[in-house]
């Protein structure tokens, strides 16, 4: 029998890369594997860093971000795309004009503005958000902030001060996932606000681990991913957190770098990991 071949998903990734390989590009197209949806990518700008720190940025053009998006969807249109870092607000811009202009399905927004170890990964934060808010954010199927983002972005003065049900409102967006990561506490469960009520809460326990570098990104893609599939929004966060919950689970049992070690990205291959070597 000859069956026709069938597409791929395809999810584009506008992210940083990573040269640790735990977070940014690198992270997208590892949970795109595990998800079976083939990551294509822009890359926004090569940082150098490690699971300790972020020690350079070496910044992409805007018009090369562009011209990196329009090529991919010229051949192999992706059924949805998410960004990441976007380091100018000239780039932040380019990219959602050009997003716009070839008419993407569906976007995931992770608004990443600092890193974890303290780096700055856009500039000017204040230009940044701005733009982000006034021709990103109201192009997205989700932003996905996590506390201290939608505290900056949204106006409020601390994670404190947060009204959940605003943030659509005060970021311009149609839906918002407010994550909990950040909260001290043992739960982190995060929030789905949509149409400036909060539609559902998606709940997580705290996993007690160090490992936690390039959790956002990783998120972002999975949803990404699982909305390039086919999924409807609800079930592709809850698909996507499932995922992370996993990989966060078994980072747990292993030490990689100094500092903030990577998910373990291989459920599913994971028989080929001898635990003991
Ligand atoms: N580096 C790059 C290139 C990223 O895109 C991201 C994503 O948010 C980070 C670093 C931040 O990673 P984390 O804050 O999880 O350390």
């Amino acid at each position: 029998m000859n069956d026709a071949p069938r597409p791929y998903p395809v999810m584009l990734s506008i992210a940083g890369s990573d040269s640790g390989g735990g977070a940014g590009i690198q992270a997208d197209i590892k949970i795109g594997c595990q998800l079976g949806v083939f990551v294509a990518t822009a890359i926004t700008s090569v940082t150098s860093q490690n699971t300790c720190e972020v020690v350079g940025r070496s910044d992409i053009a805007p018009d090369f971000i562009s011209s990196q998006i329009l090529t991919v969807c010229a051949d192999t249109m992706p059924q949805a795309a998410k960004t990441g870092m976007i380091p100018t607000p000239e780039a932040v811009v380019a990219v959602a004009r050009t997003l716009r202009s070839v008419g993407i399905e569906n976007l995931v927004v992770d608004p990443v503005l600092i890193s974890t170890s303290g780096h700055a990964l856009a500039s000017p934060l204040e230009e940044v958000a701005a733009a982000m808010r006034e021709e990103l954010f109201p192009l997205a199927t989700l932003v996905t902030p996590n506390l201290h983002e939608a505290a900056y972005l949204a106006g409020f003065a601390d994670t404190d001060s947060i009204e959940p049900p605003t943030l659509c409102s005060r970021l311009g967006a149609k839906a918002v996932l407010l994550k909990g990561g950040h909260k001290t506490g043992c739960r982190c469960d995060d929030l789905l606000i949509e149409a400036d009520s909060v539609a559902a809460s998606f709940p997580a326990e705290r996993i007690d681990t160090v490992n936690t570098h390039g959790t956002g990104c990783s998120l972002s893609s999975a949803i990404a991913c699982s909305l390039a599939a086919g999924m409807p929004l609800m079930r592709a966060i809850a698909n996507a957190k499932d995922l992370i919950t996993t990989d966060l689970r078994l980072a747990a049992d292993y030490r990689h770098g100094k500092g903030h070690g990577p998910l373990f990205f291989f459920t599913g291959g994971k028989h080929y990991i001898n635990k003991e070597s």
